[in-house]
């Protein structure tokens, strides 16, 4: 878990050019998201819809899909590995590339590894795990921690990333085209591929008709440490199953065009186990390690819905609050509305100063309108708050929000402050004992008092109207 402070104060600290990066990336994906996906799909929500439903009945029948995953998985040549808890599924991974006597590995991107912190855990135990995607493989040497769920480095532009290839040494001068820092980055990784004794990988979806794991990125990056690599381990949430083949469909089509504004992610891979006799290439053995790790309960609780999620960023790249904050000021590898909603559900009982997250919200409803999956967001969100009110782990207890829920629940009380608010408008908050209110007003535009207008303008239009009900 990414040790940070709390979301508004990251927020309030972040630097310009970090939040301009954020807020263009988000924006460009949002905008063609719109285009690709109601241009192509008259009905949308019903598509949104059908999804959501699709993914609700596989999550209520979750112990007879992973039943029939796990038969279909086996009957392909793949061995299946259950993992309860993260430390669990760092445990089959790392037995598994022991066996084989891993000591060098690529691995694609993979949220599922993200969770339990697989890089350094491996790192520790003396394999060299190199990050292909991209995005992650310029995390990895700047040691820094993704931000977005489908662009891990949209905090970053082009000059910090060339800034960063030169000083890890793989270019010698600085050069901040894209496409010459893309060409570095392949020379370097082609050669580690060819290296690598295994692949690790996450999984988009799994059938539970066929045993099909689908992957998708835009590099090609799994397929190419496929190739090379005699052994595959795939770890996959347990919530990432399909009943079937015909429901990969509905789910394709909506997760490109949500996450990218394409019709279909560039490589949409469908892998059906190990390679047969007659390939020329690809992994001899494959695993595939369904991962719980909070799952279970997570489905047990009132959050259930955010377990149809299918990780396509849509909800970050829209909400305001993640696009003046980044994904950073969610300390959890889930940012923006996805993770102030998953990260407490799934990560609250370890890490319980995450229950504030789902505050970070002007519930606004924007990430309920593009969800793919339907899933009822900002409910979720006010769910959790009460929650969090109702276990007295976030309660407002701080300035300023105590003595305004004193202030907001005696009528009295707030009569009178609202009578003398008008003098707001004319402290001087410079002067020393007005401090703390100068800080406050220094993140927030308030408009000016009329101290009370309102409740008058209402008492006499009551009159006006003979309304016995008139504020007192
Ligand atoms: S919650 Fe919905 S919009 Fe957000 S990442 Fe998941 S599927 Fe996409």
């Amino acid at each position: 878990m990414i040790d940070r402070q709390p979301i508004d104060t990251y927020a309030t600290r972040i630097s310009e050019e970090k939040q301009t990066s954020v807020i263009t990336g988000a924006t460009a994906s949002t905008e063609k998201r719109q285009s690709v996906l109601f241009g192509d799909f008259p009905n949308t929500h019903d598509l949104r819809r059908l999804a959501g439903q699709i993914k609700d009945h596989t999550l209520h029948h979750l112990d007879h899909y992973l039943e029939q995953a796990e038969a279909a998985l086996s009957r392909n040549g793949v061995k299946v590995h259950f993992a309860d808890t993260d430390e669990d599924a760092r445990q089959a991974v790392l037995s598994i590339l022991r066996d084989h006597q891993v000591t060098q590995l690529t691995k694609s991107k993979s949220m599922a590894s993200e969770e339990i912190h697989l890089n350094p855990f491996l790192i520790d135990q003396g394999i060299e795990v190199l990050e292909s995607d991209l995005g992650e493989f310029i995390i990895q040497l700047d040691g820094d921690e993704p931000s977005h769920i489908v662009r891990p480095i949209i905090h970053k532009n082009r000059r910090e990333i060339a800034r960063t290839f030169q000083r890890a040494g793989i270019a010698r001068d600085l050069n901040d085209d894209p496409e010459v820092i893309t060409r570095r980055a392949r020379a370097f990784l082609r050669e580690k591929y060819m290296q690598a004794q295994a692949v690790i990988t996450g999984g988009n979806f799994i059938s539970c008709e066929s045993g099909r794991v689908v992957l998708v990125t835009n590099e090609g990056n799994s397929r190419f440490g496929m190739a090379p690599s005699k052994l595959h381990i795939a770890l996959i949430g347990i919530e990432k199953l399909v009943p079937s083949d015909r429901d990969l469909g509905v789910f394709l089509n909506l997760l490109g065009r949500s996450a990218t504004g394409q019709q279909l992610t560039v490589y949409t891979e469908f892998i059906s186990g190990p390679k047969d006799p007659t390939q020329p290439s690809g992994p001899e053995e494959m695993h595939v390690v369904l991962m719980n790790n909070g799952r279970t309960d997570v489905l047990a609780s009132d959050g259930r819905e955010i377990l149809r999620c299918i990780r396509c960023s849509a909800c970050q790249n829209v909400c305001p609050v993640y696009r003046q904050a980044s994904g950073h000021a969610y300390r959890s590898p889930y940012g923006g509305p996805i993770g102030a909603v998953l990260s407490p559900l799934l990560f609250g009982d370890r890490f319980p100063e995450l229950a504030d997250l789902p505050k970070a919200s002007s519930l606004c409803g924007a990430c309920n309108e593009v969800c793919p999956v339907d899933i009822p967001i900002p409910d979720l969100l006010l769910r959790l708050r009460d929650k969090a009110k109702r276990a007295h782990i976030s309660q407002p207890g701080d300035l300023p929000m105590a003595p305004f829920a004193t202030l907001a629940t005696s009528p009295s009380l707030w009569r009178t402050a609202m009578t003398m608010s008008k003098a707001m408008n004319h402290l001087p908050i410079d002067v020393a004992p007005f401090r703390p209110i100068q800080d406050w007003l220094g993140q927030r535009t308030l408009p000016e008092s009329h101290g009370g207008d309102f409740r008058k303008w209402l008492k006499n239009r009551s009159k006006e109207q003979g309304l016995r009900d008139t504020p007192q």
